[in-house]
């Protein structure tokens, strides 16, 4: 079972791609969530992603490529897998195919959750963290019990600094220009199925695990 999640920043992949691994016990491989504990522990990695980060610009191609097949090599991958933020570029996806054909592997669905700019806006202003747990959260359909505070530990809940209004218009602009048509790129390949992202999270979660699980 190996999966790509696409869409925008803030359309719900992360949460949904966490649970579904949770449940079909596969990987969930957050390209975005490798880098920012490669930042936080000032990796030679860290190092070279931070700038693009902060900027809500994408790390240069040749380092991701280079972090995934790392990790194709270790045997990560091996077991059934969600891609969550990568690939990120047409080029990236296409080092991904050739990288899989070698290694006799494939992709079974690319996964796009369809949702406007408008609602990614909202959704992403009123997004929280927990830096204990990572758990998420958002204002105003999964608020904590108690306000800026983490339900699972107490922590106080944060923003991740790329979810400021300018940085958040510059990642959609990014998505737009680069991200987008990778979309292109997996309905040639016939793999691209679209869900509706702009209803609750549990009638999301339930087509996907519907669609997935068709490949058990
Ligand atoms: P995310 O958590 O997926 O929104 O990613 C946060 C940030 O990490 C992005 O804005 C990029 O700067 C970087 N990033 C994550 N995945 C990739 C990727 N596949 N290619 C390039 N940059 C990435």
């Amino acid at each position: 079972m190996n999966f790509i999640f696409l869409g925008p920043p803030g359309s719900g992949k992360g949460t949904q791609a966490k649970q579904v691994c949770r449940e079909l016990n596969i990987l969930h491989l957050s390209t975005g969530d490798v880098l920012r504990e490669n930042v936080k522990n000032g990796t030679e990695l860290g190092k070279k992603a931070q700038k693009f980060m902060e900027a809500g610009d994408l790390v240069p191609d040749n380092v991701i490529v280079g972090m995934i097949e790392d990790k194709l090599k270790n045997g990560e991958l091996d077991n059934g897998f969600i891609l969550d933020g990568f690939p990120r570029t047409v080029p990236q996806a296409q080092a991904l195919k050739e990288m899989f054909a070698s290694n006799h592997k494939s992709i079974d669905r690319a996964i796009l959750l369809d949702v406007s700019d408008e609602e990614v806006i909202k959704r992403l202003s009123g997004r929280f963290y927990c830096p204990t747990c990572n758990a998420g959260y958002n204002y105003p359909a999964k608020m904590p019990k108690v306000e800026g505070i983490c339900d699972k530990d107490g922590s106080k809940l944060l923003r991740r600094p790329d979810d400021e209004e300018d940085v958040v218009k510059n990642r959609l602009d990014v998505y737009k220009k680069q991200t987008e048509p990778i979309v292109e790129f997996y309905r040639n390949e016939s793999i691209l199925t679209e869900v509706g992202a702009e209803r609750s999270i549990e009638a999301i979660f339930a087509d996907l695990l519907k669609l997935t699980q068709e490949f058990k």
